[in-house]
């Protein structure tokens, strides 16, 4: 199959897809976070697929209620520490980052990331708006320095004695792990990990995934395309060249990530989280998460 790659920032990708619409060449949208492809299927960009492949290599809860996304690969959002200053017993719900004792400690990115709007919004579908404003608030309040850089500029932050605290995907720390840069690898290895509400509904996961596109010309070999990265083949080279968890079962996660520990993960449907995108981004704002 010939593919053509367009590669962009995920909002400006959906944006480009929105307004060229019927004249767009492309056929399959890939993009990180149930954030994202949710804006693709609310700007009426994707397609309902009913492959009985796909139903069998991606689980229920991540793939769309409706067929137009699929999960391809997943991670978690995890709680890195500095371990000579923070005792990971302090730090083992999201919750417990609002706590008065970690001002000026926690280091995160900016609210304009789905990241975040994802942790947001599976918090509001388990708890409800009032906790969700309630958490975000409390993380504003606890911010060591106003939102910058990416998931891999926090745990920078924390080696640099910036914050003491952050808020990242678990695949950061496992390719900095993984990092022919030996300071990458000293780095990642000084902060420790918590995987969050373990003794809850369990750790936020999310997905990177794709649909495919309504105006597309090749909508069979998009198919096939989305069948093959869903198979045991594929899902191997994901798990060792981008560090995230294989979505087909079948699949075992690359070494540095299963070091990272075993968890129990948020079995929210994803379908939940892309909902509540929209309150969680209007919560940010009323918070004051830049
Ligand atoms: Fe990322």
């Amino acid at each position: 199959i010939k593919v053509n790659v367009v590669t962009a920032k995920a909002e400006e990708l959906i944006t480009k897809l929105k307004i060229e619409g019927k004249n767009t060449e492309a056929d399959l949208l890939i993009t990180s976070d149930v954030g994202n492809l949710w804006q693709a299927k609310e700007f009426g960009l994707l397609t309902p697929v009913g492959s009985e492949v796909l139903k069998q290599n991606v689980p229920a809860h991540f793939t769309d209620r409706d067929k137009e996304w699929f999960g391809l690969t997943k991670r978690a959002r995890v709680i890195v520490y500095n371990k000579k200053k923070i005792d990971p017993k302090s730090i083992q719900s999201y919750m417990s980052l609002t706590e008065s004792k970690f001002d000026d400690k926690i280091l995160v990115r900016s609210s304009s990331n789905a990241y975040n709007q994802s942790l947001l919004a599976s918090i509001i579908a388990h708890e409800g708006e009032k906790k969700g404003l309630e958490w975000a608030k409390g993380v504003v309040q606890n911010m060591a320095r106003n939102p910058k850089g990416e998931d891999r500029d926090q745990i920078y932050g924390v080696a640099m004695d910036d914050g003491d605290i952050a808020i990242v995907n678990t695949y950061y720390l496992a390719a900095m792990l993984s990092s022919p840069n030996q300071k990458d690898r000293a780095v990642a290895s000084s902060v420790g990990v918590v995987f969050p509400n373990q003794n809850s509904y369990g750790t936020h996961v999310n997905i990177s995934g794709g649909g495919v596109l309504k105006w597309g010309k090749n909508n069979k070999n998009a198919i096939k395309l989305l069948e093959f990265l869903s198979s045991p083949a594929a899902q191997n080279i994901f798990a060792h060249s981008n560090f995230e968890y294989p979505i087909n079962p079948v699949v075992k996660p690359d070494p540095v990530v299963t070091a990272l520990g075993g968890f129990k993960e948020d079995q929210i449907e994803l379908s939940k989280i892309g909902e509540n995108n929209k309150k969680a981004v209007r919560i940010f704002n009323e918070a004051g998460w830049r």
